[in-house]
């Protein structure tokens, strides 16, 4: 199928490029993209596959819940909450994929995807949780994700799902990638960057955030290249007055 990652990605960047449709059985060593709401996608990017439409169910199987690699956050969220079970509450508003939020390790605070993981499904069969490992926005994963089986080892829990909630309400709006670096340990990206005098910099179509200096904006025509050049410059700028080095969040491709 052919994907306007300008249209499908969230930072609304990159190219119309050809995408394969995976399964286990065709699966070539393609760069998997799950709703590419954490991967900046270059004009040029190597062979891209997405999951099949197959891997798009959730399933409840007494306390655990079978989940396809491709479901979205918001309808694991979604499902979660009408049934009461407990442990998805932080997926409340966090965009992308069952499949792509594993591999990232995605989460918010102590609220972390893997948490409850049981096992999951690759291109070569099913592995044991325990053949990985998670930290933080990082995990070991290096095959596609088909399917995972969480455990489910509480109801739903209301105080959580408002907590996460109010968190979110200083996020910023419009299109980005969510945060573009990590926290480097004891401090915050966002922190740094606006320290270095660049929040609200902008660069062509790409600004850094006046609401929160580690997400970036596409405000409009924003291209590959300019968020590169910011992405670059913000480095530079901490290293140069921290002595710290910013370490991407995102994949770039
Ligand atoms: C507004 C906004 C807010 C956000 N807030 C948060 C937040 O609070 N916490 C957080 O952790 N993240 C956050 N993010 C980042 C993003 O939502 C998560 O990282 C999400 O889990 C990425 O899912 P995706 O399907 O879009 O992955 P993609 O961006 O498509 O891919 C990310 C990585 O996962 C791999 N991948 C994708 N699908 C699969 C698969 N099926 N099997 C194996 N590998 C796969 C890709 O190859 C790539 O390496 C935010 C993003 C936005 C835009």
């Amino acid at each position: 199928m052919v994907i306007d990652f300008s249209r499908y990605s969230s930072i609304k960047i990159g190219p119309v490029v050809e995408v394969k449709e995976i399964t286990p059985e065709n699966f070539e060593g393609e760069y998997l993209i799950g709703r590419a709401t954490n991967t900046l996608i270059s004009p040029t990017p190597p062979p891209l596959g997405v999951l099949s439409r197959e891997f798009d169910f959730i399933r409840l199987d007494g306390d655990l819940l079978r989940v396809g690699g491709g479901v979205k956050n918001r309808h694991l969220y979604n499902f979660a909450r009408k049934h009461n079970l407990g442990g998805f509450e932080f997926l409340r508003n966090l965009p992308g994929s069952v499949g792509g939020s594993l591999k990232m390790n995605a989460g918010v605070k102590e609220w972390e995807i893997s948490k409850n993981l049981v096992a999951l499904k690759g291109y070569d069969g099913w592995h044991d949780r325990k053949e990985f490992q998670f930290s933080y926005r990082s995990s070991t994963i290096e095959t596609p994700i088909f399917e995972a089986i969480f455990k489910i080892t509480h109801p739903y829990r209301r105080e959580i799902d408002n907590h996460i909630r109010q968190l979110r309400k200083n996020q910023p709006k419009g299109a980005s990638l969510g945060s573009v670096f990590k926290n480097p340990p004891g401090d915050y990206a966002g922190r740094l960057i606006e320290k270095v005098g660049l929040k609200g910099y902008r660069i062509g179509g790409v600004e850094i955030s006046p609401i929160h200096a580690n997400f970036f904006i596409n405000v409009g025509g924003g291209t590959f290249s300019d968020m590169m050049k910011l992405i670059e410059l913000a480095q530079s700028r901490v290293m140069k007055h921290f002595g710290v080095q910013l370490e991407l969040e995102i994949k770039i491709v």
